[in-house]
């Protein structure tokens, strides 16, 4: 390749998404990462596209919405190029609601999910019907969302990766800086800007997760007892996540066999399943919480797509548009609570 006109660090979905979205413009991109493709949170398992809750609209829930509006076609065309599956599927979700106040919030929803997201996809409370795919619901009704969409993290980076060497881009574990530099570093990348930044910028979250043998077929996702129920394309269900601040290592432990434990008693039919997988990554979380964007404050020609926090994937589409935009045409749309500089 002649000399990169933008060269990516970080071959995590933020750093992918941004090399796709710089080749849909005709750059010339190359990826450097020493560890490989997916080799940090990005290569997990669980793989939930989840919104939030719609209501108290902000522009993090806007971006969100555009984002998972934006993932069916951008996975297909990913799809279609690599001729890999990245394991997308809009299937929606099943939450229970507990309690009475719970029916009432989400009947309150119905009517704002209709507006705010645009009349494409619905939020609903509905009966639980028994079918062996539900999670038990101490009222019977569950909300069902249409918006909530899977795909597999790891096959998708693969699949994301192989696309954009289709389109030309270099994948390297190693290369100097040509062009515009967008350091989409992960974790490392926040404790990295913290120590040059003297402050903290960002910190690194610990998951765990697991998968286990089930096929059940194309049905919603579950979110219930605070733990994602993911079923996958390839005959298992992945199971997520622990949330920890303090760890010692990337290793998996009693904690994941907690979240084991609660999803075998919110989804019944999978009491019996068995772990075929348990993985450990860490996530990204700017001081923000939200995703961290723009240019690199006293560093000309850099920029930072890093924060994607428990959301990267979800945002993987529309973070990869904005980062194009704003290094390529020099058009800034990122929001405001996502600029990096203010964490600087
Ligand atoms: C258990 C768990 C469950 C999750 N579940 C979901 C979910 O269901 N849905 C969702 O949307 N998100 C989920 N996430 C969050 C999601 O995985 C992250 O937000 C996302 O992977 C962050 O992507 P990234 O590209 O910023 O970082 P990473 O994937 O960590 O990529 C960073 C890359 O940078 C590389 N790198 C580091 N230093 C350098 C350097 N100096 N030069 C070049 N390269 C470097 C690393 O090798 C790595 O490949 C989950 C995370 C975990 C841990």
């Amino acid at each position: 390749m002649a000399s990169a006109e933008v060269t990516i660090r970080g071959a995590g979905i933020f750093g992918l998404s941004c090399a796709w979205a710089c080749l849909q413009r005709g750059a010339r991109v190359r990826v450097v990462d020493p560890f490989g493709v997916g080799a940090g949170s990005s290569g997990g398992v669980v793989g939930a596209l989840a919104p939030h809750v719609p209501e108290t609209w902000n522009d993090k829930k806007a971006f969100q919405l555009d984002s998972l509006l934006m993932a069916e076609g951008f996975w297909a065309e990913v799809a279609e190029v690599s001729g890999l599956s990245p394991g997308y599927a809009r299937s929606g979700r099943l939450q229970p609601l507990a309690d009475e106040r719970a029916v009432e919030l989400a009947r309150g929803r119905e009517a704002t999910a209709a507006a705010l997201w645009q009349g494409r996809a619905t939020w609903q409370v509905v009966a639980a019907s028994g079918a062996p795919w539900e999670p038990a619901s101490p009222t019977g009704l569950l909300v069902h969302d249409t918006l909530t969409a899977r795909m597999h993290p790891r096959q998708a980076c693969e699949a994301l990766a192989a696309a954009c060497r289709v389109k030309g881009a270099e994948i390297v574990p190693e290369a100097p800086d040509e062009g515009a530099v967008i350091w989409a570093t992960g974790a490392a990348g926040l404790e990295e800007m913290s120590r040059l930044a003297g402050r903290q910028i960002g910190v690194p979250v610990k998951g765990q997760a697991a998968v286990l043998r089930h096929d059940a077929g194309t049905v919603p996702q579950i979110f219930a007892a605070g733990v994602h129920v993911v079923p996958h394309a390839d005959g298992t269900v992945a199971i997520g996540s622990t949330s920890e601040r303090d760890f010692d290592g990337l290793g998996t432990d009693a904690q994941l066999d907690e979240v084991i434990a609660a999803a075998r008693a919110a989804v019944p039919v999978l009491r019996d399943a068995e772990v075929v997988e348990r993985w450990a990554g860490l996530r990204p979380r700017a001081r923000s919480r939200a995703p961290m964007l723009g240019a690199w404050p006293g560093r000309p020609g850099h920029f930072i797509a890093n924060g994607g926090f428990k959301i990267g994937f979800g945002m993987g589409p529309k973070v990869g548009q904005v980062m194009a935009e704003l290094v390529l045409e020099g058009t800034d749309a990122i929001p405001e609570g996502f600029r990096a500089e203010a964490l600087f």
